[in-house]
């Protein structure tokens, strides 16, 4: 990658740069056009240039941007307002990304235990395969090996036990935990999605041990499953959920949002942001709630996604040599590979098609939520032509190696 700059190195970025988007195209300098399923992993919910995005993004830059937590922001009290009508909490606090808001679930979950007279109960159950951000206490909570070498020792209180393992949870349960915390389908981990009856477990376990149940929905909420938060298919309410990714449309904003109960703790001067929340935040934020909660809206994405995830089976079976399994919720849909999963996201770029990799050698298609079904049909054509050529690729590569 001959990529020289002066950013930190963190990222092994494509050498490619868009300059334009437009719903789910994004346009090089040069005027190629590619079909954008990653969303800005699971950002962009209304694809690029959105006229309602635009136009209220706009109109506020014109008005104020950014005053401070130490007055009112009617912008925030009336996204608050939605979200909280919209799903089972009381109360939102607001910040500018997904980690952040782990940050304050983890915090909220400790002082709900001390204001209850438990102030020794600070330990959360977190799984393998999980991903919370890339923050010290959200990295612990995430666990991830990799992830944490060099870093000196992880923040303590985390204890990992393998996904869907019930009786793991129950011997990690003690009589320091303070919370359960779980991404209802792992994103980054796979795209693995709980079994609900885990989930039902996992809420009695907490309401029999008074423990919190905490919902990382970053990159399942805001319609990404095709229902506005993932927890609301399942059964299971949690008290405490983190989301953003799609939340701000591809402005930055995050929010953790909980019931009055689970936030009794969290009194005036436990927790602050300088930015959270902010004006131009919360307009991007009710800006893509206008269009997500409009009627209508999801029954398509959910309709949307049956179409494409039957013609993704219908592909799998003719490209059994490449595709291993189809799975995931609404448009939120993991590719299980065959050969390493970065090939096929190379081959999709070679067609034009932008994709990206998680756990478990899984591509990620995440569309942009207002994809229509003309896009789905050309966005299935790319991925057949990509898997063709995968096919023969590892089909020639077979025939050599047992060739003499
Ligand atoms: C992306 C993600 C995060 C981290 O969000 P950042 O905005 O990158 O800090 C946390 N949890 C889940 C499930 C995510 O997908």
């Amino acid at each position: 990658m001959a990529v020289t700059s002066h950013l930190l190195p963190t990222y092994a970025r494509v050498d490619l740069a868009f300059e334009r988007g437009e719903g789910v195209w994004l346009m090089t300098a040069s005027g190629d056009r590619y079909l954008d399923f990653t969303s800005g992993v699971a950002v962009n919910a209304l694809g690029h240039a959105h006229a309602h995005m635009v136009k209220a993004i706009t109109e506020q830059a014109q008005k104020l941007w950014h005053v401070s937590n130490l007055y009112r922001i009617p912008e925030g009290e009336r996204l608050a307002d939605r979200l909280c009508a919209a799903t089972f909490a009381d109360t939102v606090f607001f910040q500018n990304s997904g980690a952040e808001a782990i940050e304050c679930a983890i915090k909220m979950a400790r002082k709900y235990q001390s204001a209850s007279g438990k102030p020794e109960r600070y330990r959360i159950v977190t799984f393998e395969g999980a991903f919370h951000g890339r923050t010290l206490a959200a990295l612990a909570a995430t666990g991830n090996k990799k992830y944490l070498d060099g870093f000196g020792p992880p923040m303590p209180g985390f204890d990992q036990v393998p996904f869907n393992d019930l009786d793991a949870v129950k011997k990690a349960v003690g009589p320091e935990t303070s919370a359960i915390l779980i991404e209802p389908v792992m994103g980054e981990g796979g795209v693995r999605v709980v079994p609900h009856n885990f989930l039902r477990a996992l809420r009695k376990l907490c309401d029999d041990n008074g423990l919190l149940l905490i919902f990382d929905e970053i990159q399942t909420g805001v319609g990404r499953t095709g229902d506005l938060f993932a927890y609301q298919h399942t059964g299971v309410t949690p008290d405490i959920m983190t989301i953003a990714k799609a939340l701000g449309g591809g402005f930055p904003v995050g929010a953790c949002l909980a019931t009055a109960e689970a936030s009794k703790g969290m009194t005036a001067g436990t927790h602050g942001s300088t930015f959270g929340g902010n004006q131009l935040a919360m307009a991007a934020g009710n800006a893509v709630m206008d269009v997500v909660l409009a009627d209508g809206f999801l029954d398509k994405v959910k309709h949307n996604s049956l179409l494409l995830k039957q013609k993704l089976a219908e592909l799998k079976d003719r490209h059994a040599s490449v595709i291993a399994e189809v799975r995931g919720e609404g448009l939120l849909i993991g590719l299980r590979l065959v050969p390493p999963a970065s090939e096929l996201v190379d081959e999709l770029r070679a067609e034009k098609m932008i994709t990206v990799g998680a756990g478990d050698n899984v591509v990620r298609l995440l569309p942009p939520l207002i994809i229509d079904e003309d896009e789905i049909a050309e966005a299935v054509a790319r991925i057949d032509r990509a898997c063709t050529r995968l096919g023969q690729t590892h089909a020639r590569a077979a025939k050599e190696k047992v060739a003499p």
